[in-house]
């Protein structure tokens, strides 16, 4: 007799396919491969909307995951959702983000091979949240070993370190993730969590120095001030209201009632410690937020030769005592630049406009390379040497294409990302399905040939851009009119998800990211270990110019995607139900838009065109072999005949499925869930 939890298991997947084949018009289909051929837009639209209603977040196209952000507790992610999920066949249960760990995870385990999760989306539609979730489910749902605990910790605290130092309150999201991440779950044969990895990209740093109306710096600023112990305040110079410094207060909400902070530094410190930060770590990396503010407010004066001055030190002193430099010597490299003439070196003055340049620079580039030591130093007590034989699931976290009145540089190397990515996608899933058939011997005659190409051309002209940022700046230094000719020069890119015109205002600045040469030897020569780590003196003597920003950027993309190529995929496409992050507020334009940028109708094309379900015979067999009295209860032939009589038994017709080498193909998963059915109600 089936145990308590096995009956409650059976009937809740019951329920479910009832749910799905008799009340579809109430709660619209759990797989879109379900809606009529041809579907349109709008008829994807309505089925996000039945479901979204009935608070049914989730809906698969075949396997990929769509989810679309709830704004409430709808109580999804207990302990006994996981258990629920665990080990369960994907169509047997509604759509769930654990579903999608629970299957990469078993074929990890079963199959011995690589995986990666990715998870897309625009800002706030709750792609860090599905990433947290399917952490936690690895967490949970693993087996464990003593030893391995401090491991399961230290990856699940990595988060809410990464989270204070990279993510800050902007208009869309109160937690939004100001970087691109990618982490590897590390696992060793048994399938047990043993360490991990992550990769940052593209931390932005140009918050740290400003912030427009309604957002804030990064979070860890905040907590610093909120709950920082006030000998620690005392020792770094800080006072604990954020509106007395100019870097936390230019967004007018430093104090945001959404956010506690004081909590949020509790967690913080005790994540610092499972970490392994070191008292002498604390304090350097304290050192160095608290230089940034204190940097922020040093203002500059006009002297009678129009150069800048700075009229009070305090803050120079505190920085330079935090930092271990001379304050006379920060207070040169602020206020003056050295300019390498051919055999010697100049020293010029500075206008106080380009010492305010040169600060928030300095500011930026502190920050900027803190985060990434940061990161290293979480990835150092993340590894594990003891296992050699490993297998990961990679998880991907990474902003979605975007589109706004005025797209810049950050826009600009985003959706090239997202290009890239979405190309990968739709290569992958055809491959991938060109592969199988191959290998099973079916003929894919009416299969996959997907209507347009990916867009290439976007690429080149894209290559072509980055690589002309030389031939730029040469126009722009042609004098104040070419100056202003090119500050309005446009450019506009053909992306998969539509056009988008690109302003170069800024482009440069940002591409170039320029630290002067003055203060980068300044903070080569601190005392601050962080700092040294970060800013080494091999960088001065390399007279090359540094790489800009969009060949780094470019260049950790395609170790991305080389990362990603050798694994198998598993897609989550997230969407944001309104701009006021408000709970059962379903905005069709905005959700068509996204809709849009993800991609999403175009691989239902590619999905629907082939078989959207398939199973090895024995599987198939094992499942459902109660439903035929020739296979019940033992089926002594070879499993292929076995499916064979099973399926002319409970009557599939020829169009609904294929017989390959191992596995029987199912064209669309309804044939699936009526035979589900049949065996729920066997
Ligand atoms: P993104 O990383 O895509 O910018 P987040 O994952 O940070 O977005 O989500 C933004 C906010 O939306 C979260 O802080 C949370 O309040 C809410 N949210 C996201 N996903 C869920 C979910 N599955 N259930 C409930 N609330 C969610
Ligand atoms: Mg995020």
């Amino acid at each position: 007799m089936a145990s308590k939890e096995e009956e409650a298991r059976r009937r809740h997947i019951r329920l479910h396919m009832e749910g799905a084949l008799t009340a579809r018009d109430k709660v619209g289909v759990q797989d879109f491969v379900l809606l009529d051929a041809h579907t349109s837009e709008s008829a994807f639209v309505e089925n996000l909307r039945k479901r979204f209603s009935e608070n049914l977040i989730y809906t698969y196209i075949g396997t990929l995951l769509v989810s679309v952000n709830p704004y409430q507790e709808l109580g999804l992610y207990s302990v006994s959702q996981m258990e629920l999920y665990q080990g369960v066949n994907f169509f047997e249960l509604p759509p769930h983000v654990y579903a999608i760990a629970d299957n990469a995870y078993r074929v990890m385990c079963s199959e011995l091979n690589n995986h990666f999760i990715l998870i897309s989306g625009e800002s706030g539609a709750g792609k860090t949240e599905a990433s947290k979730k399917i952490l936690q489910y690895f967490a949970v749902m693993c087996p464990m070993t003593e030893s391995l605990q401090v491991a399961r910790d230290r990856l699940l605290l990595s988060n809410p370190v990464l989270e204070a130092f990279g993510n800050a309150k902007t208009l869309r999201n109160d937690n939004s993730s100001r970087f691109g991440k990618y982490m590897d779950i590390q696992f060793d044969f048994q399938g047990v969590p043993v360490g991990g990895h992550i990769i940052s990209y593209l931390i932005e740093k140009s918050r740290v120095v400003y912030q427009n109306q309604g957002e804030r710096n990064f979070h860890i600023f905040y907590q610093l001030l909120a709950g920082g112990e006030a000998e620690r305040l005392a020792y770094l110079g800080l006072e604990r209201d954020p509106q007395l410094y100019k870097y936390l207060s230019q967004g007018r909400c430093a104090k945001e009632s959404s956010i506690n902070d004081k909590n949020d530094w509790q967690t913080v410190s005790n994540a610092f410690s499972v970490i392994e930060f070191t008292e002498a770590d604390l304090e350097n990396l304290f050192g160095i937020l608290a230089s940034v503010l204190h940097l922020g407010n040093v203002c500059f004066e006009e002297d009678a030769q129009g150069c800048a001055a700075i009229p009070d030190t305090h803050e120079i002193k505190w920085i330079a005592k935090l930092l271990g430099i001379y304050p006379s010597v920060l207070l040169e490299a602020l206020t003056h630049r050295k300019i390498e003439a051919k055999t010697e070196e100049v020293i010029c003055p500075l206008s106080p406009e380009l010492s305010v340049y040169a600060r928030d620079a300095m500011a930026k580039a502190v920050y900027g390379r803190t985060f990434t030591w940061l990161v290293s130093k979480i990835n150092s007590s993340l590894v594990n040497k003891d296992f050699t034989r490993k297998t990961v699931i990679g998880l991907l976290d990474i902003y979605g294409f975007e589109v706004f009145d005025k797209n810049g540089f950050e826009q600009f190397c985003i959706n090239y990302c997202n290009e890239k990515l979405q190309q990968l996608l739709i290569e992958r899933t055809l491959k991938a399905e060109q592969a199988e058939y191959e290998a099973e011997g079916i003929e894919d005659e009416e299969c996959i040939r997907p209507g347009h190409a990916t867009d290439l051309s976007f690429l080149e002209k894209l290559e072509e851009k980055v690589g002309k940022h030389a031939h730029f700046q040469t126009r722009k230094l042609a004098g104040p009119k070419g100056r202003k000719r090119i500050g309005w020069m446009e450019f506009r890119l053909l992306h998969y998800a539509g056009e988008v015109t690109y302003c170069t205002k800024g482009f440069l600045e940002k591409n170039n990211d320029l630290l002067y040469r003055h203060l980068k030897e300044v903070l080569c020569r601190s005392k601050n270990s962080i700092l040294r780590e970060c800013f080494l003196v091999a960088e001065l003597e390399n007279r090359r110019r540094p790489p800009t920003v969009g060949t780094q950027f470019k260049n950790s993309l395609s170790s991305l995607l080389e990362i990603l190529i050798s694994k198998e995929p598993s897609y989550i496409r997230c969407i944001k139900p309104n701009e006021r992050k408000e709970p059962s507020k379903f905005d069709d334009l905005l959700i068509r838009h996204q809709i849009k940028y993800l991609g999403l109708m175009e691989h239902l094309r590619v999905r629907r065109a082939g078989f959207a379900y398939r199973r090895k015979y024995e599987h198939f067999l094992q499942r459902y072999k109660s439903l035929c009295p020739d296979t019940w209860p033992h089926w002594r032939g070879p499993p292929a005949e076995g499916v064979e009589r099973l399926i002319k038994y409970i009557g599939y017709k020829p169009e609904e499925y294929k017989l390959g080498r191992t596995k029987i193909f199912i064209r669309f998963p309804r044939t699936l869930f009526a035979t589900e059915d049949a065996f729920e109600f066997s």
